[in-house]
């Protein structure tokens, strides 16, 4: 496969992210990084070259109604930036692996459609994963497209961090804790190890903070246990979905409310978490810049549920040696770390203010804190490629 490219793609559901990378010996390397978004509407694409300078930024010629325009007008511009190199092949995130694919696969007819009988697992996120990939098969067929899963780094978990206190026969129809972000998770824990190799090898949480947030409690790099569980609404408050509720907040919600099933998805993955607190944004940026009591209430709770929760953690770790930020909150929001790390003081835990203002990949705890603090970026699309590699030979 000499001067071959993979593409990394990541399909949500309206947008597509993607880094397209170069085969270089063993080393895939990142040539570029792009978005379309508005996928549905108009449509819109733009790529960065590694330096972060802008390649293109154009509005789509055809409005992009669905999935097939979008990566389509994506694959077409990836055959005219390649020149004389040619695509190798496509790997994909796919979110729910469900308890068969434990490790990424290459994608044929077979795995799809196991793929498509765990939409119901995930529905708003599987479902676009899965139309990424049949877009790509009609676009360029035969083109070989791998999977990468966001549940496989924690299908080792024990049978107890896993199970719900359910009627058994609820676990025996997959009705368990999965969790989710484990490309992230396999990104940051990897990362770490070539960071500070000592503490990869302790327990550790990662924190990955996005508009979804979770944590991953690492024992020796590997995940024994995170924040999400059956879907991706546990654990953590997050941009717009609630994180744990009691269970009987569901069932007061169509008792007395009258909210169908829709009703009450749309009200806990769309219109909750820091976006329903706050009563203004989903985004920590507009929350930390606004004087209202409510967005800095919003920014307290998560605070304070991303602390509860790293003690569960603990507990389950018996013990933490570090803890990790990481995605578009942990990595560029110095007041919520520093706002999380706070309340885990008396973990022995102690930010240096100076490196926590500063950001980027650094160690931001003081030389004597008991529990070392990193700020590691996430790069999901390296483990994407770095599995579609494996899998191609
Ligand atoms: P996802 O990949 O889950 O869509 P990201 O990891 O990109 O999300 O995180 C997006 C969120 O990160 C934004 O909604 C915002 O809350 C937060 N964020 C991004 N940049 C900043 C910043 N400079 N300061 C504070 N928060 C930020």
């Amino acid at each position: 496969m000499a001067d071959a490219a993979i593409l990394a793609l990541n399909a949500g559901s309206s947008s597509v992210k993607f880094t397209l990378f170069a085969r270089e010996g063993d080393a895939p390397r990142a040539i570029c990084r792009g978005e379309i978004e508005d996928v549905g509407g108009a449509g819109r694409l733009h790529v960065k070259d590694a330096a972060g300078a802008t390649l293109t930024d154009v509005a789509a010629a055809d409005p992009m109604r669905d999935p097939d325009g979008a990566l389509s007008a994506l694959l077409d511009w990836t055959d005219r930036h390649l020149g004389s190199s040619t695509l190798a092949c496509v790997g994909h995130r796919i979110v729910h692996g469900g308890r068969d694919f434990t490790a990424p696969v290459r994608i044929d007819a077979t795995v799809m459609s196991a793929l498509e009988a765990l939409c119901p697992l995930a529905p708003l996120h599987q479902p676009h994963n899965l139309a990424g990939v049949r877009a790509v098969e009609r676009a360029r067929p035969g083109l070989p497209q791998t999977a990468s899963f966001d549940t496989a780094f924690h299908a080792g978990h024990a049978p107890t961090v896993a199970r719900f206190a359910l009627p058994r026969r609820y676990e025996a129809e997959g009705v368990r804790r999965y969790g989710f972000h484990g490309i992230s998770y396999d990104y940051l824990s990897h990362r770490l190890a070539a960071l500070d190799p000592a503490l990869a090898k302790g327990r550790v949480i990662a924190a990955h903070l996005g508009n979804g947030a979770s944590l991953c409690a690492l024992a020796n790099g590997k995940s024994v246990d995170t924040t999400m569980g059956f879907s991706a609404l546990d654990g953590l408050v997050m941009g717009t979905r609630c994180g744990a509720v009691d269970p009987g907040v569901l069932l007061y919600l169509q008792d007395h409310d009258g909210l169908d099933s829709k009703g009450v998805s749309d009200l806990l993955y769309k219109q909750s978490g820091l976006l329903g607190v706050s009563g203004l944004s989903a985004d920590v940026r507009d929350l930390l810049a606004s004087d209202k009591p409510e967005a800095k209430e919003a920014l307290d709770l998560f605070a304070f549920r991303a602390a509860r929760e790293t003690a569960a953690l603990t507990a389950t770790l018996a013990g933490l040696d570090g803890l990790i930020f990481s995605a578009g909150i942990g990595e560029n929001a110095a007041a919520v770390r520093a706002a999380i790390c706070e309340r885990l003081s008396w973990l022995g835990l102690t930010l240096d203010p100076t490196l926590n203002a500063k950001g980027g990949e650094a160690r931001i705890s003081t030389p004597d804190s008991r529990v070392a603090v990193w700020i590691v970026p996430t790069d999901e699309e390296a483990i994407i490629v770095r599995d579609a590699l494996a899998l191609l030979g």
